[in-house]
Parts: structure tokens; sequence; C-alpha cells
């Protein structure tokens, strides 16, 4: 959290899909049956997200302009199949994530990228790198990025814009928002 001039404390703010329960068990398998051999901190399964775009921390009129971008975000819903496991030596992270990623996948994280950019934001600069972190303080018998698992079969139907704190035991999430994925054309009903 940041405080700002006026002392009031901000949460950063970030776009995530959040994965459902079947999945999370998918992840919680791979941090203790894949993973075991590797030492570091499993992230909580409540904590287990991909993130879509990080905002930070911004004030309260920049957070409602983001809420009616992401309002206006017209995308189909799609599957996303987990099927690599990787690291971030330097960050001492591990991850799952895809080997191919889907073209919506690519069409939403460029939407709320607009979004943000819509609302005053400055450009991500760095490339968008669709993982879920699993493992925190990993150091030893990282695995070799793109390693190939056994497919976790996402179905995303939604998107959300949660907060984050950091806390002495990880970081404390709160989903704020959630919208549901769907297409720009939608058929009216019996037509
Ligand atoms: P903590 O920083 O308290 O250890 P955290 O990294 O999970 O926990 P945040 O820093 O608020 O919490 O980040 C929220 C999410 O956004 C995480 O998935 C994090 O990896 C990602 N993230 C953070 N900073 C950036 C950034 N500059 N660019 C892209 N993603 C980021
Ligand atoms: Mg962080």
């Amino acid at each position: 959290m940041v405080s700002n001039a006026d002392g009031a404390v901000r949460a950063r703010l970030f776009f995530a899909l959040w994965p459902p329960p079947e999945v999370v068990r998918g992840l919680r398998r791979l941090q203790v049956r894949e993973l075991a051999q590797v030492p570091g901190r499993r992230i909580d399964p409540e904590r287990l997200h991909l993130t879509l775009r990080f905002v930070g921390p911004v004030a309260a009129p920049v957070a409602d302009c983001l809420r009616r971008a992401a309002a206006a975000v017209r995308i189909s819903p799609f599957t996303l199949h987990i099927d690599r496991l990787g690291a971030f030596p330097r960050a001492k992270v591990v991850w799952a994530g895809v080997a191919r990623p889907p073209p919506e996948l690519l069409a939403l994280a460029a939407a709320l990228e607009a979004a943000c950019q819509g609302c005053g934001l400055p450009a991500e600069t760095r490339d968008f790198a669709p993982h879920l972190t699993l493992l925190r303080k990993a150091h030893r018998h990282l695995p070799r990025t793109d390693t190939p698992i056994e497919p976790l079969v996402w179905p995303v139907t939604e998107f959300v814009l949660a907060a984050s704190e950091t806390r002495p035991e990880g970081a404390l999430y709160r989903i704020l928002a959630r919208w549901p994925l769907r297409p720009s054309a939608e058929k009216p009903v019996g037509g």
C-alpha cells in the first residue's frame, strides 16, 4: 500500500483472471507433487491468479474510470490450457503458464492496456507474460522454462479487478469487481 499526500492509504490495483476451484486443485497438485523438490513458499490456493494488467496505486477517479472501461470490454469466453511450468530465476519465482496464449487472452490484455491508457495511465513497457505464480523464494531445482505438463483446462468466463496489500504472511488480495466475458456481437434472443 502507498500513502498519498493526505495520508490516505491506497491499495495496488490489478486486472486478473482468478482460477475456478478445479483449476486451483490442479495448481495445488503442481505445487506439492511436480514441484515437491523445489524449496520455496507455496502460494496459498485462494491467492493463485493470472495478472492481466498491473495498475498500481491510483486515485479514486482513476479507479472509477477503469471500472467503466472494463465494463465496456467485449471479448468472448475462451479456454486456457495450463500446459507449461517455468521459472523467473532472478525473481525466485516458479510459475505455471501456457505454451501458446489464445488470441482472446491477448485481446483481453490489450483491451485492458487500452483501458488503462484511456484513463490516463502510462503505457506498460514490458511484454505481457501470462503466468500464475506457484512458488516464491524458490532458489534451487527450478523447472526449466516451458517444461510441459499434463494440461489443466480452464474455461475462462470472467475477469476481475483486484486490490493487493502487502502483509508479512504474503500479499492479501481483495476482488473489487468482476465482469463476464462476452462476444461483441451478441445475437438477439430468438433472433
Ligand atoms: P507483494 O508485492 O506484496 O509481495 P504481489 O507481488 O503478489 O505481492 P503486487 O505487487 O500488488 O502483489 O502485484 C499484484 C500482481 O501484479 C502480482 O501478480 C504481480 O506479479 C503483478 N505485478 C506487480 N508488479 C507488476 C508490474 N510492474 N508489471 C506487471 N505485473 C506486475
Ligand atoms: Mg509485487
